[in-house]
């Protein structure tokens, strides 16, 4: 019975060698061996399963990239679908093996191979063959990338980038689009040299925490996320990325992010906050830091009490400074806790827990960020 199928097989359709493996298990050598001449004009696959100009295609399209992993989506010609499936259900051959497959299959052990790539979801990259109007057509498109970055910083950094003066922030071709200036801080450095070295788009950048600017930070880092839609150097990254971007700010951790983010809900940071006086740290002061997790605000309708998650685990002296080991939410603003700026905008607040003047700096050390990725 099966040797008959082969038959009508090579009769009726030229099928070739590989069409026979995907409706035969095990087919007859002999059968196997007069059908391997029907390669270039099996009517069961049109000949793309020993295509070797789609092979190449897509190694072509894969050149430049650095990645780790890949799929494989093919669209076929729906006559051919149409074909196999009569012929399975003529002969009663469920377990055939669609063309479709055959030659993802095909495609994904010659990339594996030849790139030293992993097929896995989600993809890098994924590769998709559209055979489906005899136009061979190769599309490669790229899986976003998600970067955290963790950094640190001195007291003064230029961390955020200044509007572009031309547009004022709308885009402009002198800004290349971003709005921002190309002024040396952190922000144009991922605005404008990242891509370049990452060969990607200009990416989206979220900064989930306020830059604080008078503020140094040590530890574990503030965290900010770079988003691009299109890269070529995925891999490489963390090896072209500066960690020291200037003498001010350090990169400590850098890594792709593979989940969906959430950012919108406040998360809690954990550390040690030391704010140096003047005339060194009393009773009196690390008293007043204990009592700094309500904030009231003089607004039109009279006093409001803005409740912030903050709490004081433990103070000591270090020097001149009060030290504290603090849990507070990330949408904390310590301008406003601290009074540290004299602002118009700061001067509604009554909460003044120190004079004016009296605080030299102002350090944190964070030792825990309690936002997955
Ligand atoms: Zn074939
Ligand atoms: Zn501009």
């Amino acid at each position: 019975m099966l040797s008959k199928i082969e038959e009508v097989l090579i009769r009726d359709f030229n099928a070739c060698d590989r069409c026979l493996k995907r409706f035969v298990k095990n087919p007859d050598k002999t059968y196997l061996l007069k059908a391997k001449e029907n390669r270039r004009r099996c009517k069961l696959c049109n000949g793309l399963l020993s295509e070797r100009n789609l092979l190449k295609a897509v190694l072509n399209k894969l050149r430049g990239y650095s990645i780790r992993t890949f799929n494989v989506g093919v669209r076929v010609p729906q006559s051919l679908q149409s074909l196999e499936n009569k012929i399975s259900l003529d002969y009663g051959l469920i377990d055939y093996v669609p063309l479709r497959k055959a030659i993802k299959e095909r495609v994904a052990k010659y990339v594996k191979h030849k790139l030293n790539l992993r097929m896995q979801e989600p993809a890098d990259i994924s590769i998709i063959l559209d055979l489906s109007e005899n136009i061979n057509s190769v599309i490669v498109s790229e899986r976003k990338a998600v970067y955290r970055l963790n950094f640190i910083k001195n007291a003064g950094a230029k961390v955020l980038a200044a509007k572009c003066d031309v547009c004022g922030g709308h885009g402009c071709s002198v800004c290349e689009w971003t709005g921002k200036k190309n002024d040396g801080s952190f922000e144009a450095y991922l605005l404008y040299d990242v891509p370049k070295l990452l060969k990607a788009s200009k990416p989206d950048i979220i900064w989930p925490i306020k830059d604080m600017p008078e503020l140094s930070f040590s530890g574990i880092g503030f965290p900010v996320y770079v988003i691009f839609d299109t890269i070529k150097e995925r891999t490489r990254a963390p090896f072209l990325i500066d960690f020291n971007f200037d003498k001010d700010i350090k990169i400590v951790s850098f890594y792709e992010v593979k989940t969906h983010l959430s950012l919108n809900k406040p998360f809690l940071l954990s550390g040690t906050v030391c704010i140096e006086f003047k005339e060194g740290c009393d009773d009196e002061k690390m008293k007043t830091i204990k009592h700094l997790s309500k904030i009231r605000l003089k607004g039109k309708n009279g006093i409001k009490v803005w409740d912030k998650s903050f709490t004081v685990k433990s103070i000591s002296i270090k020097g001149k400074a009060c030290c504290f080991e603090c849990k507070y939410e990330s949408g904390i603003n310590f301008y406003n806790l601290f009074n540290i700026r004299e602002t118009p905008k700061d001067k509604e607040i009554l909460n003044k827990p120190f004079k004016k003047g009296e605080v030299k700096s102002f350090t944190l050390e964070l030792y825990n960020i309690n936002l997955p990725d």
